[in-house]
């Protein structure tokens, strides 16, 4: 089955296995859940099952002249749009339109995945709504976004809403260590756990070097200051350091959220501390719950900033001496 290289998301599976085995699909999907988890593997993985044209055996079959094209990226009946910059945009929205003027041009459907449909503005997602509501015959559309919440209503009840789901930390590695062959497992989980359960974000921060900033944050931590002069300087450094992040400079913030949320819930007795890492074992002792919902609020607060486009250095450093 095209779902098997899949790990986790039982339910996601059983309800696309259903639907494709009895040939009752929706004309319309939302993968829904966080990024990173295998939503847009899964999009693939359908459109993989319902592009091939082998009439026996397992599907798909790898051979065919349909899995050849969709294979090569040339497929004429598979349509993926992304983000373009920031957003999906109305334009892309109106030249799928026109895609979709002539029906299918080889097998019986044409898949269309839409990529990060919570980014588009109202603009582009009435435009989209507009395709949905009436939806040219033989194309299933595919939309994957972070939640259904983050979209217009009238989007989300025109599709069936698929769940996904963070991963259980040992499959979240297992992803990982498939991707990064030569990875340690004990590496391998801690990028688990850093990405809260999401592979996918957890290979971004093996790439970009994210992962070393982290460490390199988690050691400063530790290695609190009782001189305010020498805790100032440190944290204005590591401001530095951090401020010429572009995108991935988001990330980090989450997995500082993450941290100190995971430091919170050891502290109120909501986690105990043989399921926590070392890293927050290691620094459980140093803050009481009030200090520690504050550094939260202190990464809430530069996202926010961030978002508006505020001056990312000063974002930086003023976000570091709170938190550091
Ligand atoms: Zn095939």
């Amino acid at each position: 089955m095209a779902f098997e290289k899949i790990r986790g998301q039982k339910k996601a599976k059983r309800l696309l296995e259903k639907a494709l085995a009895s040939n009752r699909l929706s004309h319309a999907y939302l993968f829904s859940g966080p990024a990173g988890v295998g939503k847009a593997t899964t999009a693939a993985a359908v459109a993989d099952l319902l592009l091939c044209e082998s009439q026996q055996g397992d599907r798909p079959c790898g051979v065919c002249p349909g899995c050849a094209k969709k294979h090569s990226g040339n497929h004429p009946d598979y349509i993926r749009i992304t983000p373009q910059g920031a957003a999906i945009k109305i334009d892309q929205i109106r030249a799928l339109k026109e895609a979709l003027v002539f029906s299918p041009f080889e097998s019986g459907y044409r898949v269309v995945v839409l990529e990060d449909v919570h980014t588009m503005r109202r603009e582009a997602g009435n435009s989209l709504l507009k395709l949905l509501e009436e939806p040219p015959p033989n194309n299933i559309f595919i939309l994957i976004g972070s939640s259904a919440e983050a979209l217009l209503s009238t989007i989300v009840s025109r599709c069936q809403v698929i769940p996904f789901f963070s991963l259980p930390l040992e499959d979240a590695a297992t992803v990982i260590i498939a991707q990064s062959p030569g990875m340690e497992k004990e590496n391998a989980l801690m990028l688990a756990a850093l990405s809260d359960g999401c592979p996918g974000q957890a290979l971004t921060l093996e790439t970009e070097g994210l992962f070393e900033i982290y460490t390199h944050f988690l050691e400063r931590l530790r290695q609190q200051k009782s001189d305010e002069a020498v805790r100032v300087e440190n944290a204005l450094a590591f401001a530095a350091e951090i401020s010429v992040l572009k995108e991935t400079l988001p990330v980090l913030l989450h997995l500082f959220r993450i941290f100190f949320k995971d430091v919170m819930m050891v502290s109120a007795g909501g986690k105990s501390e043989q399921s926590c890492s070392p890293e927050v074992a290691a620094v459980r002792e140093l803050w009481n719950l009030n200090q520690l919902s504050a550094k939260i609020a202190a990464v809430d607060l530069a996202e926010k900033a961030l978002a508006r486009n505020c001056n990312r250095g000063l974002v930086c450093e003023v976000l570091m001496l709170d938190l550091l």
